[in-house]
């Protein structure tokens, strides 16, 4: 219900202006932004379709509702119904629309010849093909099978080891338990004993 401003308590309100936050001041003043902000976003999603999606920055997975108007993504929000998040998001998940819709976002494969100059456009094939390619070549070409050196009482002795040290494994904090399970497996299978996880949160 707006409240009755007298001259008096409209100086007063406007001192709250100054002093506290817009939004506190015009909540002073009958002005109810929460319903406000509704009906903007209201309006904003009112033909879309809202698809139920996760937010793909990190592993807590967060659900949010993808709003979708013509085969265009218009807006991004939290999921009130996941029980991850309830609806919130963080600061970084919360900006994920302009993942979809900044035109400085690359969408394909960039490879630049060592010592070139020039970017070239390359297929996710062929970029698959080279890691592999590369990974194995490196793999094969370090690998280490014994290791001979002092024991804790000085005594020369041999060890099977079996590894690589020529490749390091960083994962994304975006993997989930079973991408890094899968993970682990593979990297422990070529012999890579250098693996660490960037695990943002
Ligand atoms: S915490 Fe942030 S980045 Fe991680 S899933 Fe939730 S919104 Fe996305």
């Amino acid at each position: 219900m707006a409240m009755k401003t007298t001259r008096r308590s409209f100086l007063k309100q406007s001192g709250l202006l100054t002093a506290g936050t817009a939004a506190g001041s015009l909540a002073a003043l009958g002005v109810d932004l929460n319903t406000r902000r509704a009906m903007a976003t209201e309006l904003r999603i009112r033909n879309t379709q809202a698809v139920p999606s996760i937010c793909p920055y990190c592993a807590v997975g967060c659900g949010t509702l993808i709003h979708v108007e013509e085969g265009r993504i218009v807006n991004i929000e939290g999921n009130p119904e996941s029980p991850v998040n309830r609806g919130t998001l963080c600061p970084k998940g919360a900006a994920k629309f302009q993942l979809h819709v900044n035109p400085n976002r690359i969408t394909h494969v960039l490879h630049r010849e060592p010592g070139g100059t020039e970017w070239e456009v390359w297929d996710l094939e062929q970029t698959m093909e080279r890691i592999a390619e590369l990974v194995k070549e490196t793999r094969d070409r370090t690998f280490v099978e014994e290791w001979t050196g002092p024991d804790s009482e000085g005594n020369e002795i041999t060890k099977t080891v079996n590894y690589t040290p020529a490749i390091f494994s960083l994962g994304g904090a975006t993997m989930a338990n079973e991408w890094n399970h899968i993970h682990q497996k593979l990297m422990r299978g070529l012999g890579v004993v250098a693996i660490e996880n960037q695990a943002r949160i």
